[in-house]
This record gives C-alpha cells, sequence and structure tokens, in this order.
C-alpha cells in the first residue's frame, strides 16, 4: 500500500482539498482487475499503473487525469467495459480511458521510420483531450524506466527508437520538459550507450576543468547588461547529453567544435533594446563569424522576429544567445493561440485557456522537431483536429481531410486506384465507398479493371485529387460522346444531300474554327456548339438544297431520339441517331417484342437492352447516356434469343432439344454447356427467331419434351 500513501501524499501537496476516497477506490480496482498479471519483471501489474498516476501526481494534474491513469489499462487489459467504468468513476474517466486506449491499440501498428511526423500527427489527433496524450506520455516514461525487465535487446531497441521517433517530441515541452529528456535519455542509453558514456565524460571534463556552468554564466551576462543599464530577464540550460550528440551527428564534427552546448535567451522590453543588448554583448565578448542573424528587422516569413548570435563567451567557451523582446516572445507564442482559435469551430470556444495552452506547446514540439536549430522559437503550424490519419494495409499512414471517404483514400493512394476502385474494406470489413474515415482506420481498397469513376462520387468526396480526376473523366466521356453524336449528325447531312462523306472534308474546317482536328469540331457539332448544317454550308458554300433553306433542326440528343429514323432505309430499331452503330446487349438477348431502351457507349454506339436487363443498373447515374427506343415496324431480321436450359442426363437428350427447335422454326446458333453432373445438364442455347412471341413458341415446345426439366430466356452473360 505504500505505493497508494506516495501516490496520496504527492497530490496533497498541490491539491489540499482532494477526496483521497475516490483515488483509492480506482486503486483497488485496478489492483483487482489486475490481479494474477505479471510485467514482465515479475511484479504484479497493477504497480505499473500506479507507478504512471504517481508521474502524472508529480506534473501536478488534476485527480480525473491520476484516476484515469490508474485505470488506463483496465479496458485493454482486462475484463472492465467502457460501462463499469462510467458506472463507477463517471463518464469523464470513461471517456479518458476509451481515449488511451485507443491509443493503446494504435500504437501496436509497426512503422517504418518515415512514418514518425504523421504518426505524432496521429496521435495530436486523435487525442481529442490533451489529457489522454498526458497519461500516454507518462505510461511510456514508466515503461521506459521499467525497461530493464525486458530480456530481448533488440526489442528493447525497437522500443526506444519508436520513443525517440514518436513519443520524446510530443512529451516536449508540454510544461513536462524534464520527462522529454528523461524519455531520451533512457532510450539514448539503449540505442547507443558508448555514445552517451563518452558525452557524460565530456561535460564533467568540461565543469571540472573550469568550464561555465550555466547559471555561472546567466550571473555573468546579467551584470554586463546591468552595468550597461539595461533591464533584462535572462534564461538559459545546458543542453542535455541526447540533444549534444544528435547535433554532433547532423553536423559531422567533434564535441570541441560545437558552439552550443549551452543556449541562453535575454528579453528585454524595447525594440532598441535588444540591439543595445547585442552591442553590449559583441562589445564584451567575440563573436562566433556567420552566426549571427537579425529577424527583428527581417522578420521570418511566419513572423519570427528575435536577434540570434553566437559568442565566445565567459572563459571562451561558446554559447548561443537569443535576443527579442517580451512582446515579440508573447506574439510568437500567441500567434498560435489565434490560429487554433480562428481555425476552431463553435467547440473551441468551450475549451478554457488551459487548453489552448497545452495545445499550442504541442504545436510547439512539431515544430521544433522540425527545426531542431532553433531552440526558442515557436511558429504558427497546422491544426490536426480537421485532419484524419489512416493505415494502409502495409501500415503506411495517409493523411487525409476530416470527412474523406475511402474514394479519397483510393486517390491518395494513386490516382489509378482512385479511377478502379469498386468498393473498400475498412478495418477489414466490406464498407460502402462514401462512409467517412475516422482516425486509425485501416483502408483496404478494392479494383476492378472494368471499373471507371462514376459522377455520383463527387457528392461525397472531399479532397481536390478526386474531385479533380472524377471531373476530368467526366469530361473526357463526355466529349467521346459529344464526338460520336457530332460526326453521325454532319454525315447524315451529307447523305441527306448526296454527298459521299469523307474526313477530309472536315480537315478543310479546321482553319476556320481554329481546331486543332477533326474530333474538336465532331465534339462541337455534339454538344451543340456548332449547327451541324452550318459546317456542311462551310465545306460547300455553293450547294443549294431544299433542305438547306430550312431552319436548322433542333439538334439535341432528346429530341433526335424521339424522332424514328428513315432516312436510311428499314431500321430494327426506331428513335435511334442516325450513323450511330447499333448493337444488341448480349447479356440479355433483346428479341423483337420486348420493352427496350438505348444506352450510348462510348466508341460502340449504342446497345440495345431490355428494359429489365441487370446490366441497366451500372448506367443509373447516367442518364444522358440512355436513349427511349422502340422496335421498328420495318423489321424483319431474325434475331437470336438465348436459352438456359436444363435437363436430365440422358443418351438422346441435346437431339431431342434440335429436333424440337428446328421443329418450330427456330435455328440453333449457339450452344455452350454450362453445368454437367451425372443427373443433369445445365446449357446455354441461342436460338435464331424472328420475334418475343416466336421465341416462346420454341419454349413451350421445348418444355413439353420427355426428360426437360426447365427452360427459360437466359438473362445475364
Ligand atoms: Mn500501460
Amino acid at each position: 500500500m505504500s505505493e497508494l500513501r506516495n501516490l496520496l501524499d504527492t497530490i496533497e501537496v498541490y491539491k489540499p482539498d482532494f477526496d483521497p476516497e475516490i483515488v483509492e477506490k480506482a486503486y483497488l480496482y485496478a489492483k483487482e482487475k489486475h490481479e494474477g498479471q505479471f510485467r514482465s519483471s515479475g511484479e504484479p501489474y497493477y504497480l505499473h499503473p500506479v507507478a504512471v498516476a504517481q508521474i502524472v501526481a508529480e506534473m501536478k494534474m488534476d485527480v480525473t487525469t491520476i484516476i484515469t491513469a490508474i485505470l488506463h489499462d483496465t479496458i485493454e487489459d482486462t475484463d472492465a467495459t467502457f460501462d463499469d467504468l462510467k458506472e463507477k468513476f463517471g463518464k469523464d474517466v470513461a471517456d479518458l480511458v476509451d481515449g488511451v486506449s485507443k491509443l493503446t491499440r494504435i500504437e501496436s501498428q509497426t512503422l517504418e521510420g518515415k512514418q514518425a511526423e504523421n504518426f505524432r500527427k496521429l496521435l495530436l489527433a486523435m487525442s481529442e483531450d490533451i489529457r489522454v496524450l498526458l497519461v500516454k506520455l507518462a505510461d511510456r516514461l514508466h515503461n521506459m524506466r521499467t525497461m530493464g525487465g525486458i530480456k530481448k535487446p533488440e526489442k528493447r531497441r525497437r522500443i526506444s527508437l519508436e520513443t525517440l521517433e514518436i513519443y520524446a517530441p510530443l512529451a516536449e515541452r508540454i510544461g513536462i520538459h524534464c520527462i522529454k529528456e528523461e524519455l531520451e535519455d533512457l532510450c539514448f542509453e539503449q540505442v547507443n550507450p558508448e555514445a552517451r558514456e563518452s558525452i557524460t565524460n565530456r561535460l564533467a571534463y568540461l565543469r571540472d576543468g573550469g568550464g561555465a556552468v550555466v547559471n555561472d554564466i546567466i550571473a555573468e551576462l546579467a551584470n554586463i547588461l546591468k552595468d550597461a543599464g539595461i533591464d533584462a530577464e535572462i534564461k538559459g540550460r545546458e543542453k542535455t547529453r541526447y540533444s549534444i550528440w544528435k547535433k554532433m551527428q547532423r553536423k559531422n564534427v567533434a564535441f570541441e567544435q560545437l558552439s552550443d552546448i549551452m543556449a541562453f535567451r535575454i528579453m528585454v522590453e524595447k525594440v532598441e533594446d535588444c540591439y543595445l543588448v547585442l552591442g553590449t554583448i559583441h562589445g564584451k565578448y567575440h563573436s562566433v563569424p556567420g552566426r549571427f542573424k537579425d529577424y527583428i528587422s527581417t522578420p521570418k516569413p511566419n513572423g519570427y522576429k528575435s536577434i540570434h548570435t553566437t559568442i565566445m563567451g565567459p572563459r571562451r567557451q561558446r554559447i548561443e544567445v537569443q535576443i527579442k523582446t517580451k512582446e515579440m516572445h508573447d506574439e510568437a507564442e500567441l500567434g498560435v493561440a489565434a490560429h487554433w482559435a480562428y481555425k476552431g469551430d463553435g467547440q473551441s470556444k468551450n475549451r478554457d485557456v488551459t487548453k489552448y495552452r497545452w495545445l499550442r506547446e504541442l504545436l510547439e514540439i512539431l515544430e521544433q522537431e522540425q527545426k531542431p536549430e532553433d531552440f526558442w522559437e515557436h511558429t504558427k503550424l497546422e491544426l490536426f483536429q480537421d485532419r484524419v490519419f489512416v493505415f494502409t494495409p502495409k501500415g503506411d499512414l495517409i493523411e487525409l481531410p476530416n470527412g474523406a471517404t475511402s474514394v479519397d483514400f483510393a486517390y491518395a493512394v494513386h490516382s489509378d486506384v482512385g479511377d478502379k476502385c469498386v468498393g473498400a474494406k475498412v478495418n477489414g470489413r466490406i464498407a460502402p465507398l462514401n462512409s467517412r474515415l475516422t482516425n486509425g482506420d485501416q483502408v483496404e481498397v478494392i479494383t476492378a479493371k472494368t471499373q471507371n469513376p462514376s459522377p455520383t462520387w463527387e457528392r461525397f468526396v472531399v479532397t481536390g485529387k478526386a474531385r479533380s480526376h472524377i471531373r476530368k473523366y467526366i469530361r473526357n466521356q463526355q466529349r467521346d460522346e459529344f464526338i460520336i453524336l457530332g460526326r453521325a449528325m454532319i454525315q447524315k447531312i451529307f447523305r441527306q444531300e448526296g454527298y459521299d462523306f469523307s474526313e477530309k472534308s472536315i480537315t478543310g474546317t479546321l482553319k476556320h474554327y481554329k481546331l486543332e482536328n477533326n474530333e474538336d469540331v465532331y465534339a462541337n457539332i455534339g454538344s451543340g456548339m456548332f449547327v451541324a448544317r452550318d459546317v456542311f454550308k462551310l465545306i460547300f458554300p455553293s450547294h443549294k438544297s431544299d433542305t438547306l433553306s430550312r431552319p436548322p433542326e433542333h439538334m439535341d440528343q432528346a429530341t433526335m431520339a424521339e424522332r424514328p429514323d428513315n432516312s436510311d432505309g428499314p431500321m430494327p430499331i426506331k428513335g435511334l441517331i442516325s450513323g450511330m452503330a447499333m448493337h444488341f446487349a448480349r447479356c440479355c438477348h433483346p428479341l423483337k417484342g420486348d420493352r427496350i431502351v438505348g444506352i450510348i457507349t462510348t466508341g460502340t454506339g449504342v446497345t440495345i437492352h431490355t428494359i429489365d436487363c441487370d446490366t441497366l443498373e451500372n448506367f443509373a447515374d447516367t442518364p444522358e447516356r440512355w436513349l427511349d427506343v422502340s422496335w421498328g415496324d420495318e423489321s424483319k431480321d431474325l434475331q437470336v434469343g438465348r436459352l438456359l436450359i436444363t435437363m436430365a442426363n440422358e443418351a438422346g437428350a441435346l437431339g431431342t432439344i434440335s429436333t424440337v427447335i428446328a421443329r418450330n422454326g427456330g435455328d440453333i446458333t449457339n450452344f455452350k454447356l454450362k453445368n454437367r453432373t451425372i443427373d443433369f445438364w445445365e446449357m446455354i442455347v441461342d436460338v435464331c427467331v424472328t420475334d418475343t412471341k416466336h421465341l416462346n413458341n420454341v419454349i413451350a415446345a421445348l418444355r413439353a419434351t420427355p426428360s426437360m426439366i426447365s427452360v427459360a430466356r437466359a438473362c445475364g452473360n
């Protein structure tokens, strides 16, 4: 129980009026739930969450956070549920523990190094309440402190590298700078103990060998500025072993060449004072050439202002100094807060100032991670609450705007994947393409070679990439149709006026229209930009005919479709656009007498389907491709009807079928055995008939045949 006593004592120091009973209740609950569980070191498991609570208490967090820390592994590792916690400890605690559990689950994803940045953003985005992240960091710190319990060196190394990449940067300067440094130092010990040892010795030698330490230098700088009559606030620190090592690596320099074992910030009231400080310091110490930067006269693009310089400081050590006004300092900090307030929705009004601070500091971390040289610098950063981070099946993280769907994801992976996607699995389950993704989802896109972008996707995608690809496809598709239509229209006029159509004559108009190629002309005619007869007149200016003196026909698709075509002799189908190729769909084999519809298909003209054909569902979203058509009276052509026949597997059965069909005036044009068992034959038979009535006669005759099981018109392939 001493660990509970310690915890209660720690809390009492900063929260004398807290209720110890609720903390004790959580302690007993965790102890009971983790009963029988042990850590790899062999000690009872419950000691871990209590130690995490101790860390959180040392950060002076509220009691809710401390209880969350005590319970942080119960949902994930015991039979406790969200509802149990809600009932016993209230909704706040249950929500927070649930949040920590989500991070724990995400944590188990393995990541490549370059994904660290996105992973940090994911953790941020998932930590709707920043206390969730704090508990997670404390959890990680305790795990790192007790790492000796893990036997395998490679596992210790992997966890350490992950901590360095993900958690230490997150912990940095969240008011818990010491935890970031402790994390880094613990990792450093695992990853490179020799380097750590060597830097430790160098630092000790520096201090013992008469080098100045931070407080000495602050005191000396303060004296110099005081003598110069400048009122200034000075802060400084020695860099950690790990950050020194990182810099040595990055700059590829030896320890002695490092200029910034120590860094100092001098803050003054007025801008003039900054230059006064600079002059005073440069007057007293030598400055290191090439290290001076005046971001006051020339602020950085993000508005950052400060003077940076490196001097040979007291006792001839190189030190980094940043000089700025308090206003500049606050501006940099508030800039981020202002950004948050601006970006936030109505919700942000409910967030108290403390939360702004947490957030601001978190943003600073990420910014600092990208530019570690600018030690004290703060800049504005994008917030991640409006982003969503999802995993590919390989574990890569993809960043998308909030509200993104599987289609957005598919296009983010690759535009080809987007164009060909037919479905998606979210967390292993088939999900609609328009379902919105949430943080940490794993998404797998299902593609099909035959799929094309659907115009309906445009209604729900949120990324520009997805939208632009879908639009581009629709535009191209429309253009293709306009070309077919336009060409059909101009060809028809040629025929009506008794001319042979030639591509060459169209090419002759290109210069006049300032167009590139014939297809451009057809597309313009098809889309109604050009009147087909005007194009004809341009080609044959001297041609006179009655037809041409008539007012130009309205050439849009709908009216064309209603007009029965009679210019080309008898046509089996009425309502077609003349000149457009027509053929019967193989999926439904329409026969005269069936109700039919035409579908304009790129490159192949019009395909005739029966009105109840399943294939038509594919065109539900493109009504502009539908053509109202009907059977022409003149049609005498024979047509093919497809039958699905099942019969008993008996000798002579096939002979019977062909005899029956022939006797009824039909003609077998194709035959395919679909399935054959000991008992049955299932086959597809294409029969040439005059119309549906004729085919129905054939079907009736077949049904009357002995050993016949069933006969029906085939649907689909
Ligand atoms: Mn834990």
